[in-house]
């Protein structure tokens, strides 16, 4: 067998941990590496200009900031950011790895040598076509920039079309109504949101969204784009006749930025294969938040929470330290009119739905065959969604009956 030279595979001795990402994945792998005493070179390849920030506002507060008071939602302190030490190359981005030598390039002409690599590269709004990215009455929302430039939009906006019926197309709904804009949503799907909970969640969320004055077309067929002389955008769709509106957003989902991960060959599914300890298929290389499949659930987990815990665990892992493997539920909520709503779970088939209506409170149940829970959606109850993740830890059995009934105190059960 012929020896290999070990200077073949090893980095250069300045090398050190590289992120690609500057997201909520990206920023929560930086500041564990620091806190768990990793003090070595750290460069993080960010797109963006900004330091790492939350995204939950971005469809809420930004929007419905009258002046300038919301800020950028910093995810740790100037002060916090500067103690970790972080060589950035940004507004800069990562166009290729080269697994063997262990090297990202950069669009800036750069080779950037790793020890080991966190790929947190997060994801791209998804269009219809080419004609929706460059028409003047269309936006996106994923990033600060797009915030406020949507923001900006909102305030000179009679007529909004959404097109997408999921969780950024609902938030950006709710926040425009405050605003007073008439609201047009159209989803392909026959109700709303129906990747990710049951129907009777979806039948709640129609419900809120009527209510509150927005007009909602479900099986809305393929939607037509087109301009009139104002530069409006003329929408129509399978159940509608096309209509003027003075701005449309798209949210129609995300792609997921895997093609560095695909060219370098990743072990991919519909994300990168990831281990409980965010490890993909290479040694040195690990992955985190949107673009790494939950190890247990084999789905990309778009989520605040995932973002920020699955890469706690994988920076954790980088260093070797002593880290339980991930193995959270999803989880995730969204703030729409004065509803607080969160998701435990995600929804499969073969469950029953058990609503249980107490006050402000509205949970919807879903049980397994065995009386197992599955996923629970509660409207306006952080603490039984804290409860649900405790019977999901214990596979718990339950009683359909106790508990739809607002009599009996759901606490009991802990
Ligand atoms: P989403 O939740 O996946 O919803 C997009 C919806 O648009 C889907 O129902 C989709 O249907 C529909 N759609 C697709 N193509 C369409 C078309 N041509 N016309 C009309 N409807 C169409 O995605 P999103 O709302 O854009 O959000 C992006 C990601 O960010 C998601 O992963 C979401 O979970 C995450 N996010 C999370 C939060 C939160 O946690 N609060 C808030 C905002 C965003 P199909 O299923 O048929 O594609």
């Amino acid at each position: 067998m012929s020896q290999v030279s070990p200077l073949a595979v090893t980095p250069p001795t300045e090398a050190g941990i590289v992120i690609i990402g500057g997201g909520q994945a990206g920023g929560w792998a930086a500041k564990t590496l620091r806190d768990k005493g990793y003090s070595g070179v750290l460069t993080v390849v960010s797109d963006e200009s900004y330091d790492f920030y939350e995204r939950p506002p971005l469809s809420k507060a930004v929007l419905l900031d009258e002046g300038e008071s919301v800020g950028l939602s910093r995810l740790f302190s100037a002060d916090v950011v500067a103690g970790l030490d972080i060589s950035w190359r940004r507004p800069i981005r990562a166009e290729r790895i080269l697994p063997d030598e262990q090297i990202v390039l950069l669009n800036s002409g750069e080779r950037l040598a790793y020890s080991q690599l966190l790929i947190a590269t997060g994801g791209t709004p998804r269009v219809p076509d080419s004609k929706w990215t460059n028409h003047p009455s269309v936006l996106t929302l994923r990033s600060w920039d797009n915030a406020i430039a949507l923001k900006k939009r909102l305030r000179q906006c009679k007529t909004l079309a959404i097109v997408g019926g999921g969780w950024i197309g609902l938030e950006i709904a709710a926040s425009a109504r405050k605003l007073g804009v008439e609201v047009t949503v159209f989803e392909r799907q026959d109700v709303l949101c129906q990747r990710s909970v049951g129907l009777e969640v979806s039948q709640a969320l129609l419900k809120l969204h009527q209510s509150n004055g927005v007009q909602v077309h479900c099986a809305c067929g393929d939607i037509t784009l087109g301009e009139d002389k104002q530069g409006n955008a003329l929408i129509g769709s399978g159940v509608t006749a096309e209509q003027a509106f003075d701005l449309a957003v798209v949210g129609i989902g995300v792609e997921l930025n895997l093609s560095l991960a695909r060219d370098a060959g990743l072990a991919m599914t519909s994300g990168i294969v990831v281990d409980a300890n965010g490890r993909t298929s290479h040694p040195a290389i690990f992955a985190a938040g949107d673009v790494a499949c939950h190890p247990h659930l084999g789905l990309c987990i778009q989520s605040w929470a995932y973002a920020q815990n699955q890469s706690i665990v994988a920076a954790c892992s980088m260093l070797n330290t002593e880290a339980e493997g991930y193995d959270e539920p999803a989880w995730l909520w969204s703030d729409q009119y004065d509803a607080n709503i969160q998701i435990l779970g995600i929804p499969a088939a073969g469950t029953h739905c058990v609503e249980r209506v107490d006050g402000a409170s509205h949970l919807f149940i879903y049980l397994n065959a065995d009386n197992q829970l599955v996923q629970m959606v509660a409207f306006n109850d952080g603490r039984a969604i804290k409860l649900g993740k405790r019977w999901l830890a214990a596979n718990r059995t339950l009683d359909p009956a106790q508990l739809s009934d607002p009599g009996f105190s759901l606490m009991t059960l802990r």
